[in-house]
């Protein structure tokens, strides 16, 4: 988010000093590059939806406009496999409504029978739902190809990267007056974009503000069964929140909530056994090939999870001028970098926004009136 905001300002204005300030540039423990990569049209909201279309457009033209001269290009490796949802007699309902608003604002969007299911994904049990979304524009790709690409070319336009912590932000009569580094430097700005993800709310505090996130871990498993695919099979997303992604041959990559998610800033571990007691049996239902596989590899990241309504908090806080907010994006904030990068530039420069997201501000929050993709589930 920090680098797509960056380099949105700079592209709109040249002359903007704008310093980047990250504190682990290798971005190990960041959700971004620990992210599956997936992008999707399959949204109830709106604006959600135009976000993900913008996002589509970038990306179809994302290394052009990253390139940067003497250096290669840069490949996100972006692949429209498509994405099922499959849908249980509770989703049904939802998943249409969603589909009737995706296929008006102009999304490849269609509803697959239990059989049609099995079709496109033969290992599916046509047994275990009363049908699925499918949306072939759906995709995944590398999100650190994708950050890479935004920092770089902010650079190349002139945006400061420093390499420091920021400790605690400050402000006077109102206003945001700039901000302290572990360093010990203080830099003054009247506009500062708190785009620290999890570790957001440890900043805000120093302004005496909260916001209603949670830092949790997600694990992600990667596993081989014994059957394997010549063609990229879709992503699934079952009913029960849990999701199976094919990476080609006998390859998948799966995660899911799960008891053992707990609040962290810091534990990035995963856990096999964590996989073969919480998750293993209800991919064998809605998948009989998976009693039969081995799990190669797993990671974790920490989800941003807005506890509020499960969406993104975007734009200044009413109470401080100058203090931008970037947070809360649950399990969709990457795919979201390229039309809130853009929403957040135009808000700070006070342009006319080119989709208006001011349904996600954070005066909701004082408002106390939540906006939900889905009341049932946070996504
Ligand atoms: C397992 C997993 C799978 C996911 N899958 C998807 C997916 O398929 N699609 C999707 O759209 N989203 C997905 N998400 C969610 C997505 O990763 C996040 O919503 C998104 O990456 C958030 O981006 P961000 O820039 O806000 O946060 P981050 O990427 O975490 O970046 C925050 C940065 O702030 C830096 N920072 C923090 N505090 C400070 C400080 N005090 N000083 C200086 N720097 C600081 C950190 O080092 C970090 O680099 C997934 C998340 C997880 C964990």
């Amino acid at each position: 988010m920090g680098s797509a905001i960056a380099y949105n300002l700079i592209k709109r204005n040249p002359n903007l000093k704008i310093a980047m300030i990250e504190k682990d540039s290798t971005y190990d423990h960041s959700s971004t590059v620990r992210s599956d990569g997936n992008t999707r049209i399959q949204f109830n909201l709106e604006p959600n939806i135009r976000i993900s279309q913008y996002g589509l457009e970038m990306l179809a033209r994302f290394s052009e406009e990253m390139a940067v001269e003497g250096q290669a290009p840069i490949n996100t490796n972006f692949r429209q496999q498509g994405n099922i949802f499959v849908m249980d007699e509770k989703g049904e309902a939802y998943a249409r409504t969603g589909m009737a608003k995706q296929k008006e604002l102009g999304c490849e969007i269609e509803w697959l029978t239990p059989q049609q299911i099995q079709e496109v994904y033969p290992l599916f049990n046509p047994d275990s739902c009363v049908g699925a979304t499918l949306g072939r524009q759906d995709g995944t790709m590398s999100p650190l190809d994708v950050l890479r690409g935004y920092r770089r070319k902010a650079v190349s336009l002139g945006v400061t990267v420093l390499e420091d912590s920021v400790t605690e932000l400050t402000a006077a009569n109102g206003s945001m007056t700039g901000l302290t580094l572990a360093s010990g430097q203080q830099l003054h700005a009247p506009a500062i974009v708190n785009a620290a993800g999890v570790w957001c709310n440890a900043l805000y505090n120093s302004v005496g503000v909260t916001l209603p996130i949670t830092s949790i871990r997600r694990q992600v498993y990667s596993v081989a069964i014994d059957q394997s695919f010549d063609s990229v099979l879709p992503m699934l997303l079952l009913p029960t929140g849990q999701y199976l992604l094919h990476e080609g041959g006998n390859h998948f990559v799966t995660g899911g909530a799960q008891p053992t998610d707990r609040a962290t800033f810091d534990d990035s571990g995963w856990s096999k056994s964590d996989f073969e007691e919480n998750l293993w049996e209800g991919l064998i239902h809605f998948l009989p090939a998976f009693d039969r596989l081995k799990v190669l590899n797993g990671w974790a990241g920490l989800y941003a999870v807005n506890d509020f309504d499960g969406n993104a908090i975007l734009g200044e806080w009413p109470e401080i001028k100058g203090l931008y907010m970037v947070n809360g994006f649950s399990g969709h904030g990457f795919q979201q970098c390229h039309g809130v990068g853009r929403y957040l530039a135009e808000c700070i420069l006070q342009d006319t926004p080119a989709i208006d997201l001011s349904i996600f501000s954070p005066q909701r929050i004082l408002d106390n009136a939540p906006v939900y993709e889905n009341p049932a589930r946070l996504i």
